[in-house]
């Protein structure tokens, strides 16, 4: 039996996933190392968390996690290592083997997302000194997205700019690859299809059979829906006026709209949806409001995109768990098909719509690591 490691390496944390290479793969264990940069701590997803002394960046990160798998699963096989790449650029729409090439033009897609790019590249490196004989595959958070029509693909900008790849690219793909997977095999009477992927990160997908058509993430995973502590769709005119007028650089502007806003920063509370949830503080009930009133006007706007609606899909620890928010979001839009059974709802049941209705509301629990398995399956 050989085996398949998924790694999906953040700005501070390195989520890991062991599976047999069987089809489909069989996953046998996950976990994480958070706070890369401060205080690691490995957190396997059946076992005690511990702290990490001494691993400060991805590659000390990585030898902890193939010790622990050492430990637990000694007799594991890694023959294909699945690597979660943010951003594919223009050249790919879809997974591909990695050969030194490859990952030289992933190098210099790196300006166009450098608080994720970087890390998911030096997780790649030190995978492949630890795995130099398995074949390294990468799944780019891009790649669902990259056949958009030209006005969902552009900025009304000069065209130079299109044409030097400032382009809305999208992403979240992975989950949107897995749902798309999903309702094909168990809704594939389905066309016309909105995602919400609403966790820390958020945005919004409208499928036509299977395939992404418009995202509400654009350029960088800032634009669109607010998220835990991203500020989602901006006027640039205030980012102008940051700089102008406030004398702000663009790291503060960059801690700002990425580490500051969202839901943290409206309420002034937290970037946690439970907590808000649980909060008396009026703040945090504005910063549901806000965070609801966004998720229902890009539903609009993605049901125009489609020319109707057959189809909406909650996803993310957000859209999965919380009965509160997909409730909120379906209030009086029955006008457009959509409406909420509250028994199902409350139940986070797979169909949430009431029998018969003309849009199927659904919350579908998402899994990224298993679309990276399955591709290190298939191209390892
Ligand atoms: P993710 O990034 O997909 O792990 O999602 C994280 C977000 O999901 C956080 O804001 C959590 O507070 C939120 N979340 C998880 N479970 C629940 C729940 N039962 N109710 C409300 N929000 C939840």
């Amino acid at each position: 039996m050989t085996h398949i490691l998924t790694l999906n390496a953040g700005s501070s944390s390195l989520k890991y996933g062991l599976y047999d290479a069987t089809d489909p793969p069989r996953p046998l264990t996950t976990g994480k190392v958070g706070r890369i940069g401060g205080t690691a701590r490995l957190s396997p997803a059946d076992g005690p968390a511990r702290d990490l002394p001494g691993v400060t960046d991805h590659a000390t990160a990585l030898i902890s996690v193939l010790s622990e798998l050492h430990n637990t699963h000694p007799k594991a096989r890694v023959t294909a290592v699945g690597h979660r790449v943010v951003h594919g650029g223009l050249d790919y729409d879809a997974p591909i083997r990695l050969t030194p090439e490859i990952l030289t033009k992933l190098d210099a897609l790196s300006p166009f997302a450098p608080l994720h790019q970087p890390h998911n590249l030096a997780g790649v490196r030190a995978a492949i000194s630890a795995f130099p004989d398995a074949a390294q595959i990468a799944c780019f958070d891009t790649a669902f997205h990259r056949n958009h029509p030209f006005v969902n693909d552009t900025f009304a900008l000069p065209r130079r700019y299109y044409e030097a790849g400032v382009r809305r690219y999208g992403f979240h793909g992975l989950s949107y690859d897995y749902i798309a997977s999903d309702l094909a095999q168990h809704e594939p009477d389905l066309s016309r299809v909105i995602v919400a992927h609403l966790g820390n990160g958020a945005s919004m997908c409208a499928m036509r059979d299977g395939r992404s058509i418009a995202s509400t993430m654009g350029f960088s995973a800032l634009d669109g829906l607010p998220m835990g502590t991203r500020s989602g769709q901006l006027d640039p005119g205030v980012v102008l006026y940051l700089m102008d007028q406030e004398g702000m650089s663009p790291g503060q502007i960059t801690e700002l709209l990425y580490n500051q806003s969202g839901l943290k920063g409206l309420s002034g509370l937290t970037n946690d949806m439970r907590d808000l949830e649980a909060s008396s503080d009026p703040r945090a009930a504005e910063a549901i409001d806000y965070f609801t009133f966004r998720i229902r006007r890009e539903l609009g706007a993605l049901a125009v995109s489609l020319g109707g609606l057959d189809g909406v899909v909650f996803c993310g620890g957000i859209g999965e768990n919380s009965a509160m928010i997909r409730a909120r979001v379906c209030e009086g839009l029955d006008w457009i098909g959509i409406s909420c059974d509250a028994d199902r709802n409350a139940a986070n049941a797979r169909v949430i719509s009431p029998e018969g209705s003309p849009v199927r509301v659904m919350a579908i629990p998402t899994n990224e690591e298993i679309v990276i398995a399955r591709a290190a399956l298939a191209l390892g």
